[in-house]
């Protein structure tokens, strides 16, 4: 058997999923990165670990380089995502140092799009089916946080750079386009046209108030950048919507 390569892209990844398995999040984290990072040693393939821009936690420094450190919570309901992933980022790192194990990682940021199940619970597909059933937009908190999305096209393409790349430390692969959550219910009103209004309902504990990745890293050792507009990836998302049940 030949295996070229090894994506581990394995895990609860929404917040309302991981939240609801808070320990199978951390096991596949930990355990799950090992069985896969076994594997690519046993066959000597490149391995490529999905983390995530949650390593960044709430992040005081932005936008976020990937020499960042972080600012986690580490016994908060979230870690049992961001602390596995990062536990997986030092478990790779080793495998890589210890068995010379051709490892990369990449750090996505916020990502959307075609066949995103539309009820994952995540802000871009709540809120176009929101719209779509003329229901208004549930904001969490006061809407002034930030995200940083990327269409999911941009993503694969940056994703499938780094892996045929030998490149061993973490990339960011995102969008640096940055808009609060309620420059985001307009965006979307505007693509579905209608005017639902929007109605504010509790933040989550420990959600980042700010999040937008710096590329220079991918730009630089990659030759990728993002090519598709928010209002361009959510007008695709919403004709793909539509072809499904809604
Ligand atoms: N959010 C929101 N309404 C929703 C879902 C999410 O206002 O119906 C907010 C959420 O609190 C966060 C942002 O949108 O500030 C992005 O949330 P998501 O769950 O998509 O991803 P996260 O970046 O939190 O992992």
């Amino acid at each position: 058997t030949r295996v070229d390569a090894v994506l581990h892209f394995a895990s609860a990844a929404s917040p309302p999923s991981y939240l609801t398995l808070p320990i199978e999040t951390l096991m596949t984290g930990s355990a799950g990165t090992r069985n896969a990072l076994e594997l690519a040693k046993r066959y000597g393939a490149r391995f490529l670990l999905a983390s995530t821009s949650e390593v960044y936690g709430d992040p005081h420094e932005h936008p976020q380089r990937e020499d960042y450190w972080g600012h986690v919570n580490p016994i908060g309901p979230r870690s049992v995502y961001d602390e596995a992933k990062r536990f997986a980022e030092a478990l790779t790192m080793a495998y890589h140092r210890t068995h010379g194990v051709d490892t990369g990682i990449v750090r996505i940021f916020n990502t959307y799009g075609e066949r995103m199940r539309p009820d994952d619970g995540r802000v871009i597909t709540n809120f176009v089916v929101q719209a779509i059933e003329g229901r208004p937009l549930t904001v969490y908190g006061d809407g002034s946080q930030t995200r940083s999305f990327c269409y999911v096209d941009d993503e694969v393409r940056g994703i499938l750079a780094l892996l045929d790349s030998g490149v061993h430390e973490p990339v960011n692969i995102g969008n640096p386009d940055e808009f609060t959550i309620l420059e985001l219910t307009e965006v979307v009103m505007d693509v579905v046209g209608v005017r639902p209004g929007v109605v504010f309902d509790p933040l989550p504990v420990d959600d980042p108030v700010q999040r937008c990745p710096d590329i220079t890293r991918a730009r630089e050792l990659l030759g990728w950048e993002p090519t598709v507009s928010l209002r361009e990836g959510i007008a695709r998302t919403l004709a793909w919507i539509r072809t499904t049940r809604f």
